[in-house]
């Protein structure tokens, strides 16, 4: 946690001026070209590995960089996958939209051992969770 707070104050410190001048830039009228969708795992850096700055990209992390199908949208309007697209390609007129995934993903890893009904039953229990069955009903077909 240290480590985390010293960057912080480092950032505050070294680099905050310098960004707070790139979001004035692009405050009034951003104009991202893609809306990117990318692993939550902390090997990720986007913006380092796209070299993209401030206003460039809508950025959506999570899990696995899973964009559920719209039949498992079970509430579109909490779900934050549908509300990027909507954001980006709609309210924006974005027309890139990037899905990146990497190499030893352990959310990814996690559902393909999910396809072993021993080991789902052990780790999901008694619960039955919409998404993961869907996915362990997919990877069967
Ligand atoms: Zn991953």
């Amino acid at each position: 946690m240290d480590r985390i707070i010293k960057g912080i104050m480092k950032y505050r410190n070294c680099h905050r001026e310098g960004m707070v001048k790139q979001f004035q830039q692009v405050r009034d009228h951003p104009e991202p070209k893609a809306v990117f969708f990318t692993c939550m795992d902390s090997r990720m850096i986007p913006t380092r590995f796209t070299e993209t700055n401030v206003g460039d990209m809508f950025v959506v992390r999570n899990a696995g960089n899973v964009i559920p199908h719209s039949q498992h949208f079970v509430d579109e309007l909490t779900m934050c996958e549908p509300a990027a697209l909507e954001l980006g390609c709609v309210v924006n007129d974005i027309r890139h939209i990037i899905v990146c995934g990497h190499s030893d993903c352990k959310a990814m890893n996690l559902l393909y051992a999910l396809r072993d009904e021993e080991f789902a039953s052990k780790l999901l229990g008694e619960q039955e969770d919409i998404a993961v069955e869907s996915v362990v009903v997919r990877t069967r077909q």
